[in-house]
């Protein structure tokens, strides 16, 4: 484009999403990622953008999302670029040490909300960015939680998230392997556990985005992808108050494995399966038998 003609923004958000759809591996949903990225390159609101479809763009501006849309032509997730993603309606700071919130996970916190009384204890296996702990502490004033995560840095991400949904105080993050759970505050047993563990098969072939750029440790679960699930079996079993629940999320096909594993450690208690709105099983829950 000749220098002398200025950027509209429509033309430029059209443009880039063309290139990723374009990209060496396409990009699934370019239209949305180039107007993500243009909203953080420019600090205009959605509303702005639509507004301002004709307007101008600056040089500037410009050739900041020029410098976006190439990363994300890479591979490079964009909540990586915005360095936030929207869970259950809140912003999340992300980074490359823990995993993208999905909005599969939040059938998650439907689930525990339903079941969840104003001052329930929580406990959240395998924080990361906290998401789930974060949402729960959130939405129930006097819940109280702890997260454990192995790895130190996914739980500096997870403080950052409690602190600026202002629920820091009622949280606790522990690192350490799941069996680091009982110790200090907001100790077990607990009314509420979950859990979005690692569980994919260790050779299984993953798109560039997840495989290049989000942590193995939250991805990857042994062979059969089911290694979790066999840590959580009996620290469940030792955790769960009488009365209390655990929702663990799953993959596809992981349903009835795991409700096998989870029966075994806990013959009596109630475990279901529950699939996702994309009719995927997504989640196994363990609960008492009424
Ligand atoms: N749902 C994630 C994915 O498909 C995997 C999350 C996990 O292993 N907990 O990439």
């Amino acid at each position: 484009m000749p220098q002398n003609v200025p950027h509209t923004v429509g033309t430029l958000v059209r443009q880039a999403a063309a290139q990723l759809a374009d990209s060496p591996t396409p990009m699934p949903t370019p239209m949305l990622d180039a107007r993500t990225l243009f909203l953080h390159a420019s600090g205009l609101s959605h509303a702005d953008l639509i507004a301002g479809d004709a307007g101008p763009v600056g040089e500037e501006v410009a050739a900041q999302f020029q410098m976006l849309i190439s990363r994300r032509r890479e591979g490079v997730p964009v909540a990586h670029l915005v360095r936030t993603q929207e869970f259950y309606g809140r912003p999340f700071v992300v980074s490359a040490d823990v995993l993208i919130p999905r909005p599969d996970t939040e059938m998650l916190v439907e689930a525990a909300l339903a079941v969840m009384t104003e001052d329930a204890v929580i406990l959240d296996l395998g924080t990361g960015s906290g998401c789930l702990l974060a949402t729960l502490l959130a939405e129930r004033l006097s819940a109280t939680g702890r997260g454990v995560d192995q790895s130190a840095s996914a739980l500096a991400i997870a403080r950052q998230n409690v602190d600026i949904l202002g629920v820091g105080e009622r949280a606790a993050l522990i690192e350490g392997d799941f069996a680091a759970a009982p110790a200090g505050p907001y100790t077990g047993p607990y009314d509420v556990i979950v859990s979005n563990p690692p569980y994919i098969e260790d050779d299984a072939d993953l798109p560039t985005s997840v495989k290049n750029y989000e942590p193995a440790l939250a991805l990857f679960a042994g062979p059969d992808g089911l290694d979790a699930y066999r840590a959580l079996a009996p620290l469940l079993a030792r955790w769960l108050k009488p009365e209390g629940s655990a929702f663990l999320e799953i993959g596809t096909g992981q349903g009835a494995p795991v409700s096998r594993l989870m029966i075994a450690a806990m013959p009596d208690r109630a475990v279901s399966v529950s699939k996702d709105l994309a009719g995927h099983e997504r989640m196994v829950t363990i609960g008492p038998v009424h």
